[in-house]
């Protein structure tokens, strides 16, 4: 369980043990890369409740995740497989599920969590769990309802199955991240360029 104390600066986490990575270039995004390998290993990143919280101050929508229960963590779990298929027909150009349009919407009915400015280069984000889930549900309906949706990309580095925003300004991004995806699929091909030059 983890323990916040919420008026001392740096924000407190919780510590799950799991690495989370912010590499999507959006919020909803790297909430929606949670599953990872989504099509071969399935490995859930957010597993208990502990995870939810230390992904939630990680990616700093919130300080700090009090007493998240199992039934949050469901929440949690549909709120973000809405996310992530309505991301990926946008990224394929396929119709919504109009009930995944419907849960969204239903999420970010409810208030979010309210940035407060204490200083320069402090601002103090207290919430609850569905606070945290309306912010989530909130920066969705901003990107899949705006024309960042179009730039919805998904990762070439098999087996990764994250989307992230393609910014660059040839809309060339292929990976998710140059260092792992990216340094990890050139490896490969380069293993298989200097085999093909020892047989030939
Ligand atoms: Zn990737």
């Amino acid at each position: 369980m983890t323990t916040c104390v919420s008026d001392a600066p740096p924000p407190c986490r919780s510590y799950s043990g799991v690495s989370f990575t912010f590499v999507s270039d959006h919020l909803a995004l790297d909430f929606a890369a949670t599953v990872a390998w989504r099509t071969t290993q399935h490995k859930e990143l957010l597993a208990e409740p502990e995870d939810f919280a230390q992904w939630a101050a990680e990616a700093r929508v919130v300080d700090c995740l009090e007493a998240v229960s199992q039934a949050d963590l469901s929440q949690a779990h549909m709120l973000r497989e809405a996310i992530y298929r309505l991301s990926l027909a946008a990224s394929e150009g396929e119709p919504a599920d109009p009930r995944d349009i419907a849960r969204i919407r239903q999420a970010a009915a409810r208030p979010p969590v309210r940035p407060v400015l204490q200083a320069l280069g402090q601002v103090e984000r207290r919430g609850g769990v569905q606070e945290v889930l309306a912010t989530l549900a909130a920066t969705a309906s901003e990107l899949l309802g705006g024309p960042d949706r179009l730039l919805i990309r998904h990762c070439a580095g098999e087996p990764c199955t994250r989307l992230f925003i393609d910014r660059s300004r040839a809309g060339t991004r292929r990976w998710c991240s140059k260092r792992s995806c990216g340094s990890r699929i050139n490896a490969a091909a380069y293993r298989r360029r200097t085999r093909e030059d020892e047989q030939a």
